[in-house]
């Protein structure tokens, strides 16, 4: 994937991005797939804001990265639990606070999870 170096403001410091795999010239013009701007700087420093280089809620960036199987510059942080889609123990890699997407059925789940101070995350079940 091409990647490019651009200024984030939120971040106050150069990201990088690159867009996600678009299909091939001459494609069905209304494949959505694919021409996503993802950003590889994407961290804890995003959490609950708009990403000003997209334009949307920082989430949206979040699952973009995690989808477009792009690698990160920073290691997702990860939480060993069970997926709420697969039923399976999996790592699941932490978008935020809120959000996890499992490494083994491609889900998002919505989890509350609780940082630590040396940067894991414990699942904290609801009520
Ligand atoms: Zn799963």
């Amino acid at each position: 994937m091409e990647r490019r170096t651009t200024f984030c403001s939120y971040c106050n410091k150069q990201v990088e991005l690159t867009v996600t795999d678009a299909p091939a010239h001459g494609a069905q013009a209304n494949v959505p797939d694919g021409g996503d701007l993802v950003c590889l700087d994407f961290g804890v420093g995003c959490q609950g804001t708009q990403c000003p280089i997209s334009g949307l809620p920082s989430i949206v960036m979040g699952f973009r990265l995690a989808r477009s199987n792009a690698v990160k510059n920073e290691p997702w942080p990860l939480v060993y639990t069970t997926c709420k889609a697969c039923g399976e123990l999996a790592n699941l890699e932490v978008l935020d606070r809120s959000h996890a997407y499992c490494t083994m059925c491609g889900s998002t789940s919505t989890l509350l999870m609780l940082p630590l101070d040396d940067g894991r995350y414990v699942v904290l079940s609801r009520g």
